[in-house]
């Protein structure tokens, strides 16, 4: 098995990569595939810490623009990740990967405390490393919990699995002939407005000249062919 090309990586993915063809929380066979995909590259020496968000649960800014409170909205969607977080967990573990879930809020029943050098330690010693509860702050998204924790961790880079195959200059779902970015600048990201990253992470991402890859993790294989060097997606850099 060729060795991977990144040390320490921060995968991000987006709950709704957890609800199947059910559209709505969680599905099972989905959690494992995603599960499957992990161990693959924890397998070539890779540090993997997690991010999941809980779109697929719960969105604070949806709801809250629905008439709900918006911190109070934002404690429901951190919660989500959470549930998916242990979802992911338990995935995991049913593929033999030994993993830990660290959360931003307490819940200290359920999962350990999110403490920067435990979660690095967790690392040093192969376990994958779930990041649960976002920020632990509301007004902020899974995405800038992200590059937050990459940061903090020293990850060499940030891959966003989606449900699409990378970053698109127009919805290639309404437009077949929309034109896939193979490498992107932070700036243009911003100012282009592209649906990458929140503008905040992405600002952070080049704050700290951390790298976003973004790719479709619903394709088997394609999580492996990145750690291994292959150009699959769109890169954002400097
Ligand atoms: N959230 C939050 N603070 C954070 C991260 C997440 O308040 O630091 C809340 C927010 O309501 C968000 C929800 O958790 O809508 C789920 O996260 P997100 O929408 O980023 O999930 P994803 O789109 O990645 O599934």
């Amino acid at each position: 098995m060729s060795k991977s090309e990144s040390k320490r990586i921060l995968l991000k993915l987006t709950g709704d990569i957890l609800t199947g063809t059910a559209g709505y929380g969680i599905d099972l066979d989905s959690v494992s595939r995603a599960a499957q995909e992990i161990k693959v590259i924890r397998g070539l020496g890779t540090d993997v810490a997690v991010v999941i968000g809980g779109g697929n649960i719960f969105r604070g800014m949806k709801a809250a623009a629905q008439g709900m409170d918006r911190v109070t909205a934002d404690h429901m969607g951190m919660l989500a990740t959470i549930i998916n977080a242990l979802a992911l967990q338990d995935g995991l573990e049913n593929v033999g990967v030994i993993c830990r879930v660290l959360s931003a809020i307490s819940v200290q029943e359920l999962t350990e405390p999110f403490i920067r050098r435990r979660a690095i330690r967790h690392l040093e010693k192969g376990r994958v490393v779930i990041f649960a509860a976002g920020t632990g702050n509301p007004y902020f998204t899974s995405d800038t919990a992200a590059t937050l924790r990459a940061i903090e961790i020293h990850a060499d880079l940030i891959l966003k699995g989606t449900r699409v195959d990378g970053v698109y200059d127009s919805d290639p779902e309404l437009n077949p002939d929309a034109k896939r970015y193979e490498t992107l600048t932070y700036t243009e990201v911003i100012q282009k407005e592209l649906k990458v990253m929140d503008a905040t992470s992405v600002a952070l991402c080049m704050d700290n000249e951390i790298p976003i890859r973004v790719f479709n993790i619903m394709v088997p294989g394609n999580l492996k062919k990145i750690i291994q060097g292959e150009n699959v997606g769109t890169l954002v850099v400097r």
